[in-house]
């Protein structure tokens, strides 16, 4: 992917020492890498809350994405998401422009680090999509009680995220990628998920695959956590198990995480600026230490890498000298003594636990991916979203009527992905916003002309707008023979 900026045998690198403890553990990480020789030469850029403070409302100034551009690496502290000032979260700003689709959250149980779970041997990575679905924020309205938010699932973007889950998998020496998804109830999105990885994963013969349910996958997480390898999950699903998965190995305080894109890679803490012990010297500054070395592995320097991890998990370990967060109450250190005990062990080798690492490779996608035009394109109807108070019989005979006279037939009628006309006796609470389909008595081929079918749609659509509020259209396509949309519960 990235040829990196170095200067001499240094890779330059932009740290964003953020808010709250941030500059705390930034600090003490620059001095354990510079203690262990990390060939990198940092570039300091600034983030978050001062910079929301200064009027700016994406939280992150122009220099500091031009230095990540530049770099095409960044080490990231906590940044302050504003409450009551400023603007959107500066983390997301980060993750959309760089479009660092890959959130991985490596998941292992650390020496020392002492929970319910302790001597299961977890060991596993959380590979999360990390800019389609649910969270591209595209929400309305539908009626005044009604919201919809738009859950956009892309091939392409299944596809990236599956092939850096299998590539990190062989980077990591790892034996299997499962595939966690709700394609038993969305077909079409999570779906797309499973079929994308079905349809990829012979290409790493070398490693197992499977595909389980999002909601089981949870469920075995804490069954069984440590059968899992490389876990592979969309957006939404990804946000939830992997804070579930931190829990399992000491919680959140102490896991790191990296945010891959094609062109530029961002690593940090999942933790926040815990404005509770900013200032104090109290933060522990493992997980962001934890995300350097997920860093190192990235540029190659694996021996470096494993130097430090070594001294880190040797200092767990025997748990000389650990921060508040991790000692019995009123026993922990500062974050400078804590940091001097981790430079005292660089160097000790252990029979702690370490992998054989090898150079991610991941593949670079085009700006614009290709459009695929199917080999046939058939209108075979449209789904109108209204809004009404009638009840669903009534809906169903006015919309029988309107239908007459046009290319359409009311195929029945549903009220939040329920058929209710019509009716199949169920007992479906009703709310103002019903989805009419409309079937094309002879479907429309849609290949010759941009024009077709949209005469026939606009008539019917007129008519129906005569009478009611309709919201918002979909086309019921049919590519090559097959549908391309799902049916309400209940329709036959
Ligand atoms: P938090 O993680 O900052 O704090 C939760 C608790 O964990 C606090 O008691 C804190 O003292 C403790 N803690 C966290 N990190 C620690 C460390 N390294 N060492 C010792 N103790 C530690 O969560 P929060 O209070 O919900 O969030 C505070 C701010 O951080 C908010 O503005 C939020 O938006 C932001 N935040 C940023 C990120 C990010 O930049 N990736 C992530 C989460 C929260």
């Amino acid at each position: 992917m990235n040829a990196y900026a170095t200067n001499a045998s240094k890779t330059k690198v932009t740290a964003l020492p953020g808010d709250g403890i941030g500059p705390e553990v930034m600090q003490a990480t620059m001095t354990i890498l510079k203690a262990a020789n990390a060939p990198i030469e940092w570039e300091t850029a600034e983030a978050g809350a001062e910079v929301f403070k200064k009027g700016l409302v994406t939280g992150v100034p122009r220099e500091t994405l031009d230095s990540i551009a530049r770099n095409g690496l960044a080490l990231k502290s906590p940044l302050e998401t504003p409450v009551g000032y400023g603007g959107k979260s500066a983390n997301v700003t980060l993750r959309k422009h760089f479009e660092l689709y890959a959130n991985i959250r490596p998941v292992r149980e650390l020496p020392g680090v002492t929970t319910p779970f302790s001597g299961r041997g977890i060991d596993m990575v959380i590979v999360r999509e990390n800019v389609e679905d649910v969270y591209a924020g595209i929400e309305h309205m539908q009626t005044t009680t009604v919201a919809q938010c738009l859950k956009l699932m892309t091939a392409p973007g299944c596809e990236r995220i599956i092939r850096a889950a299998f590539g990190l998998a062989r980077a990591e020496g790892r034996h299997k990628v499962t595939t966690a998804t709700k394609a038993n109830i969305m077909k079409l999105t999570e779906g797309l998920m499973k079929r994308v990885s079905e349809k990829v994963a012979p290409e790493f013969a070398d490693l197992k695959s499977d595909h389980i349910i999002i909601d089981n996958c949870a469920h075995q997480l804490v069954i069984a956590p440590e059968k899992f390898d490389v876990i592979v999950t969309s957006n939404m699903n990804g946000d939830i198990i992997s804070d579930l998965a931190a829990g399992l190995v000491g919680g959140l305080g102490i896991a790191p995480s990296s945010n891959l894109g094609d062109r530029a890679a961002i690593f940090e803490a999942v933790h926040g600026s815990a404005p509770d012990i900013a200032g104090k010297g109290l933060a522990n500054p493992t997980a962001l230490l934890s995300a350097a070395i997920m860093l190192l592995r990235h540029i190659s320097a694996f021996e470096v890498a494993e130097k430090v991890e070594q001294a880190l998990f040797i200092t767990l370990a025997e748990g000389k000298n650990l921060t508040g967060d991790l000692s019995p109450r009123g026993h922990g250190v500062g974050t400078a003594a804590f940091t001097d005990q981790v430079i005292a062990n660089l160097g000790r080798t252990s029979n702690l636990p370490s992998r054989h690492y090898k150079k991610l490779e991941l593949k670079s996608w085009p700006e614009l991916t290709a459009h695929m035009e199917p080999g046939t394109r058939e209108l075979v109807g449209i789904d109108v979203f209204l809004e009404t108070d009638l009840g669903a019989e009534d809906l169903g005979k006015a919309l029988e009527e309107v239908a007459q006279d046009t290319p359409f037939r009311l195929n029945g009628i549903s009220n939040r992905g329920v058929q209710v006309y019509p009716s199949t006796g169920g007992q479906t609470f009703l709310v103002d916003h019903f989805a009419a389909r409309f079937m094309l008595k002879a479907p429309i081929p849609l290949s010759q002309s941009t024009a077709s079918g949209q005469p026939e749609i606009s008539y019917l659509v007129q008519r129906i707008g005569a009478k009611f509020t309709w919201m918002h259209i979909e086309k019921l396509q049919r590519f090559d023979g097959k549908d391309a949309f799902e049916r309400p519960q209940g329709e036959g």
